[in-house]
């Protein structure tokens, strides 16, 4: 059997295992100052969550899910995005009875059937945070401001948001704007691309996102939806809008901006760095109020976002482990592993070569593993009960009582 690691996956380890582990710290960290808890949910759900929630009329969801039957032939799905997830929870736990809002986080793998490229998996991770029960424009401003100072906590310069509102289901809302995309679009109908002219019918607000160069070019003379939303979605964006500013938290308008999934309301936007390409966004989210409705449980006001972890990952900097601890080394086997122990009971890294090579070997592996100090126990060493200490990073050598060595290397 040739053992092949399936398409679009990849194992992480190493440097990659590392700036994944440095992101999620510092999402932890700031995520954790204003008051979010963790959350995970199953990998997998039953596909309906996805369906109803995300939209069949979605790639994720209509062209890009992992579906599974399980025994008894149900149809699930392995998560192509997370929002859903933590909405069922919500429901199915009662969440909302605890408290009148709620803040989760989550970090984990999604699964999407998309054409692998750079920046692009079958398996790929997310970092998404929901706030559920506030319909205010503050709990909006608070999601930016969090995403601002995990962007300065990852170092990623000159943080930039696109920003939209797509408005609601009011009549006179969003489905009043839509008539009049569909006649701007109808107008133009031939010369759009052949999905968009589709598309006119079906989801026109998709017609404005579409990364053909004709559609592009047709639709920036579009109307603005943000022109044209009611007054309460207006009142909303507007107050958002001011905040943004009395804060300082850098954004352009961006009206084509619609989010692909069925789920938003109101807000949507999109996160850039200064250190990603023009088009490449590192993360994006919104409101999305009427989610709960649509599984048939009361309104509850709520919005997020997730980002991308394995784009953030090739943005930041390389991780450059700093030395710590020890490095063991030794003839006698049971001396040898009994500092290893004791050195690691007391808190320090430390580590040592269990085959007991030669101490030439032994000497290499310790100028290699990254350790502050290398402890010697040779032949005299032993006789003397006592250890040299070698100090790697400024090459200091002391000889030191073996009793007294924890307080040394402290
Ligand atoms: P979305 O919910 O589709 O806007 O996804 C949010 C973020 O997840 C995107 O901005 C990307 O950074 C990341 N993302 C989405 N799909 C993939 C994928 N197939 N591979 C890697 N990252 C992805």
């Amino acid at each position: 059997m040739k053992l092949k690691i399936v398409k679009g996956t990849r194992d992480l380890y190493g440097d990659d295992m590392s700036r994944f582990q440095r992101l999620e710290d510092a999402a932890r960290d700031v995520f954790n100052l204003y008051g979010y808890e963790e959350i995970r949910t199953p990998m997998f759900e039953k596909t309906e969550l996805f369906a109803h929630g995300v939209g069949e009329d979605t790639d994720i969801v209509g062209k890009e899910m992992f579906l599974l039957e399980d025994r008894r032939g149900r149809s699930l799905a392995l998560r192509p995005e997370m929002t859903a997830s933590v909405v069922r929870s919500v429901i199915t736990n009662n969440h909302m009875q605890q408290s009148t809002h709620r803040r989760f986080y989550y970090i984990g793998p999604m699964f999407r059937y998309e054409q692998p490229q750079k920046g692009r998996f079958r398996q790929f991770y997310q970092i998404g945070a929901e706030y559920f029960g506030v319909s205010s424009p503050d709990a909006d401003l608070e999601i930016l401001l969090m995403l601002r100072q995990f962007f300065q906590a990852i170092d990623l310069k000159t943080v930039s948001f696109q920003l939209n509102t797509i408005g609601c289901q009011l009549p006179e809302c969003r489905p009043a704007f839509k008539n009049r995309l569909v006649a701007y679009l109808e107008s133009k109908q031939d010369r759009l691309c052949e999905n968009c002219q589709r598309r006119i019918h079906t989801n026109p607000l998709r017609v404005l996102d579409c990364k053909e160069e004709q559609c592009i070019a047709l639709t920036a003379d579009a109307p603005k939806i943000y022109e044209h939303v009611c007054e309460e979605c207006d009142t909303h964006f507007t107050g958002l809008r001011q905040m943004m500013e009395a804060h300082e938290v850098e954004y352009s308008l961006n009206h084509k901006l619609v989010r692909g999934l069925d789920y938003y309301s109101r807000t949507v936007f999109e996160v850039y760095s200064e250190n990603l390409g023009a088009q490449n966004a590192a993360g994006g989210g919104g409101r999305y109020d009427g989610l709960f409705e649509v599984y048939g449980s009361p309104i509850i006001p709520a919005l997020g976002f997730a980002l991308g972890l394995d784009r953030l990952a090739m943005l930041i900097s390389e991780t450059k482990p700093q030395p710590e601890g020890v490095f063991i080394i030794g003839h006698d086997r049971q001396a040898v592993t009994s500092l290893v122990a004791k050195t690691r009971e007391a808190g320090y890294k430390s580590l040592y070569d269990p085959f007991q090579s030669s101490m030439k070997s032994q000497f290499r592996q310790a100028n290699k593993a990254n350790v502050t100090k290398v402890l010697i126990l040779g032949e005299e060493e032993l006789k003397a009960n006592s250890v040299s200490v070698k100090n790697m990073l400024n090459g200091q050598q002391d000889s030191v009582n073996l009793d007294d060595i924890l307080n040394y290397i402290a």
